[in-house]
Protein backbone atom coordinates (compact mmCIF):
# COMPACT_ATOMS: atom_id res chain seq x y z
CA UNK A 1 0.00 0.00 0.00
CA UNK A 2 1.41 3.30 -0.50
CA UNK A 3 2.18 5.73 2.01
CA UNK A 4 0.23 8.33 3.08
CA UNK A 5 0.42 11.51 1.90
CA UNK A 6 0.55 15.26 3.85
CA UNK A 7 -1.97 17.35 1.96
CA UNK A 8 -3.71 20.73 3.32
CA UNK A 9 -7.66 21.83 2.35
CA UNK A 10 -9.02 25.18 2.81
CA UNK A 11 -12.67 25.09 4.42
CA UNK A 12 -14.57 28.39 3.75
CA UNK A 13 -18.61 28.90 4.35
CA UNK A 14 -20.44 31.65 4.19
CA UNK A 15 -24.00 30.48 3.99
CA UNK A 16 -26.52 28.85 6.38
CA UNK A 17 -24.30 28.11 9.76
CA UNK A 18 -20.84 28.83 8.76
CA UNK A 19 -18.93 28.10 11.31
CA UNK A 20 -20.79 24.68 12.16
CA UNK A 21 -20.60 23.84 8.36
CA UNK A 22 -16.45 24.08 8.87
CA UNK A 23 -16.46 21.79 12.06
CA UNK A 24 -18.63 19.21 10.92
CA UNK A 25 -16.53 18.98 7.43
CA UNK A 26 -13.43 18.52 9.55
CA UNK A 27 -15.07 15.56 10.95
CA UNK A 28 -16.44 14.56 7.92
CA UNK A 29 -12.54 14.74 6.38
CA UNK A 30 -11.25 12.68 9.15
CA UNK A 31 -14.10 10.00 7.98
CA UNK A 32 -12.89 9.61 4.50
CA UNK A 33 -11.52 6.73 3.57
CA UNK A 34 -7.80 5.98 4.41
CA UNK A 35 -7.52 9.75 5.67
CA UNK A 36 -7.18 11.19 9.31
CA UNK A 37 -6.78 15.16 9.93
CA UNK A 38 -3.50 15.46 11.53
CA UNK A 39 -4.14 19.13 12.93
CA UNK A 40 -6.27 22.27 12.05
CA UNK A 41 -6.57 25.44 12.44
CA UNK A 42 -8.31 27.88 14.16
CA UNK A 43 -11.60 29.41 12.94
CA UNK A 44 -11.36 32.72 11.21
CA UNK A 45 -13.72 35.34 9.64
CA UNK A 46 -12.97 37.22 6.84
CA UNK A 47 -14.95 40.03 4.31
CA UNK A 48 -15.96 38.26 1.25
CA UNK A 49 -12.81 38.95 -1.74
CA UNK A 50 -14.23 39.79 -5.39
CA UNK A 51 -17.90 38.18 -4.21
CA UNK A 52 -20.63 39.56 -2.15
CA UNK A 53 -22.98 38.09 0.81
CA UNK A 54 -22.09 37.57 4.54
CA UNK A 55 -18.54 37.09 6.03
CA UNK A 56 -16.69 33.80 5.25
CA UNK A 57 -15.87 31.42 8.03
CA UNK A 58 -12.39 30.11 7.40
CA UNK A 59 -9.96 27.01 8.31
CA UNK A 60 -7.15 24.93 7.16
CA UNK A 61 -6.61 21.16 7.70
CA UNK A 62 -3.59 19.36 7.86
CA UNK A 63 -4.60 15.42 6.77
CA UNK A 64 -2.70 12.44 6.23
CA UNK A 65 -4.22 10.08 3.69
CA UNK A 66 -3.60 7.18 1.40
CA UNK A 67 -5.82 8.75 -1.43
CA UNK A 68 -4.20 10.00 -4.60
CA UNK A 69 -5.33 13.48 -5.26
CA UNK A 70 -7.82 13.00 -7.74
CA UNK A 71 -9.80 10.69 -5.79
CA UNK A 72 -9.58 13.08 -2.54
CA UNK A 73 -10.84 16.02 -4.55
CA UNK A 74 -13.37 13.90 -5.74
CA UNK A 75 -14.39 12.76 -2.09
CA UNK A 76 -13.71 16.66 -1.27
CA UNK A 77 -16.69 17.65 -3.42
CA UNK A 78 -18.80 14.98 -2.51
CA UNK A 79 -18.72 16.97 1.24
CA UNK A 80 -19.66 20.34 0.03
CA UNK A 81 -22.47 18.41 -2.25
CA UNK A 82 -23.47 16.92 0.93
CA UNK A 83 -23.43 20.34 2.46
CA UNK A 84 -25.78 21.86 0.13
CA UNK A 85 -23.37 23.58 -1.77
CA UNK A 86 -24.23 25.13 -5.36
CA UNK A 87 -22.49 27.03 -8.31
CA UNK A 88 -25.04 29.47 -9.33
CA UNK A 89 -22.20 32.00 -10.56
CA UNK A 90 -18.27 32.21 -9.93
CA UNK A 91 -17.47 33.00 -6.75
CA UNK A 92 -21.08 32.94 -5.72
CA UNK A 93 -21.84 32.94 -2.01
CA UNK A 94 -21.63 29.22 -0.41
CA UNK A 95 -22.72 26.83 2.23
CA UNK A 96 -18.92 24.62 2.16
CA UNK A 97 -16.00 25.27 -0.49
CA UNK A 98 -13.30 23.07 0.14
CA UNK A 99 -10.05 23.61 -1.93
CA UNK A 100 -7.21 21.49 -1.71
CA UNK A 101 -3.50 23.42 -1.23
CA UNK A 102 -0.85 21.06 -1.30
CA UNK A 103 -1.22 17.41 -1.64
CA UNK A 104 2.64 16.73 -0.76
CA UNK A 105 5.11 18.31 -3.32
CA UNK A 106 3.16 17.24 -6.04
CA UNK A 107 2.28 20.05 -8.66
CA UNK A 108 -0.22 19.13 -11.11
CA UNK A 109 -1.52 21.36 -13.79
CA UNK A 110 -5.07 19.49 -15.66
CA UNK A 111 -8.32 20.61 -15.78
CA UNK A 112 -10.08 19.54 -13.14
CA UNK A 113 -7.00 20.13 -10.47
CA UNK A 114 -4.31 22.54 -9.99
CA UNK A 115 -1.80 21.75 -6.98
CA UNK A 116 -0.55 24.07 -5.52
CA UNK A 117 -3.73 25.62 -5.70
CA UNK A 118 -3.20 28.41 -8.03
CA UNK A 119 -4.48 31.48 -5.73
CA UNK A 120 -3.47 30.56 -2.38
CA UNK A 121 -0.59 32.95 -2.19
CA UNK A 122 -2.91 35.83 -2.31
CA UNK A 123 -5.32 34.98 0.16
CA UNK A 124 -5.27 36.14 3.92
CA UNK A 125 -7.82 33.72 4.50
CA UNK A 126 -5.53 30.70 3.15
CA UNK A 127 -2.30 31.69 4.36
CA UNK A 128 -2.81 33.00 7.95
CA UNK A 129 -4.63 29.31 9.06
CA UNK A 130 -1.99 27.84 7.01
CA UNK A 131 0.61 29.22 8.93
CA UNK A 132 -0.88 28.56 12.24
CA UNK A 133 -0.62 24.84 11.37
CA UNK A 134 2.91 24.80 9.16
CA UNK A 135 4.70 27.66 9.63
CA UNK A 136 7.53 26.71 7.08
CA UNK A 137 5.03 26.54 4.88
CA UNK A 138 4.72 30.21 4.64
CA UNK A 139 7.49 32.56 3.97
CA UNK A 140 7.20 35.78 6.27
CA UNK A 141 7.05 38.28 3.26
CA UNK A 142 4.11 36.06 1.91
CA UNK A 143 2.37 36.95 5.05
CA UNK A 144 2.97 40.10 5.23
CA UNK A 145 1.92 41.15 1.86
CA UNK A 146 -1.36 40.22 2.52
CA UNK A 147 -1.71 41.55 6.55
CA UNK A 148 -4.23 44.17 4.59
CA UNK A 149 -6.62 41.85 4.09
CA UNK A 150 -9.10 42.08 7.06
CA UNK A 151 -8.64 38.39 8.52
CA UNK A 152 -9.68 38.16 12.33
CA UNK A 153 -10.02 34.82 15.04
CA UNK A 154 -13.42 33.80 15.29
CA UNK A 155 -13.99 33.32 19.12
P1 LIG B 1 -11.16 29.37 -6.24
O1 LIG B 1 -10.62 28.13 -6.90
O2 LIG B 1 -10.65 30.65 -6.82
O3 LIG B 1 -11.01 29.34 -4.74
P2 LIG B 1 -13.88 28.44 -6.00
O4 LIG B 1 -13.36 27.65 -4.85
O5 LIG B 1 -15.07 29.29 -5.76
O6 LIG B 1 -12.72 29.38 -6.57
P3 LIG B 1 -15.15 26.23 -7.23
O7 LIG B 1 -16.41 26.59 -7.94
O8 LIG B 1 -15.30 25.67 -5.84
O9 LIG B 1 -14.18 27.49 -7.22
O10 LIG B 1 -14.31 25.17 -8.06
C1 LIG B 1 -14.22 25.23 -9.45
C2 LIG B 1 -13.37 24.06 -9.94
O11 LIG B 1 -12.02 24.20 -9.51
C3 LIG B 1 -13.75 22.69 -9.40
O12 LIG B 1 -14.74 22.10 -10.17
C4 LIG B 1 -12.43 21.90 -9.47
O13 LIG B 1 -12.43 20.96 -10.51
C5 LIG B 1 -11.40 22.97 -9.78
N1 LIG B 1 -10.14 22.86 -9.03
C6 LIG B 1 -8.93 22.94 -9.62
N2 LIG B 1 -7.96 22.83 -8.71
C7 LIG B 1 -8.56 22.68 -7.50
C8 LIG B 1 -8.06 22.53 -6.17
N3 LIG B 1 -6.74 22.52 -5.93
N4 LIG B 1 -8.97 22.41 -5.16
C9 LIG B 1 -10.29 22.44 -5.42
N5 LIG B 1 -10.83 22.58 -6.67
C10 LIG B 1 -9.96 22.71 -7.70
CA1 LIG C 1 -12.11 28.45 -3.05
CA1 LIG D 1 -13.45 25.39 -4.45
Amino acid sequence: MRDPVTAYVALGANLGKPAQAVCDALVQIGELPETKVVRHSSLYRSAPVDSSGPDYVNAVAEIATRLDAVELLRQLQLIETAAGRERPYRNAPRTLDLDLLLYGGARIDSARLQVPHPRMGERAFVLVPLAEIAPGLVPPGQLDAVSGQGLTLLK
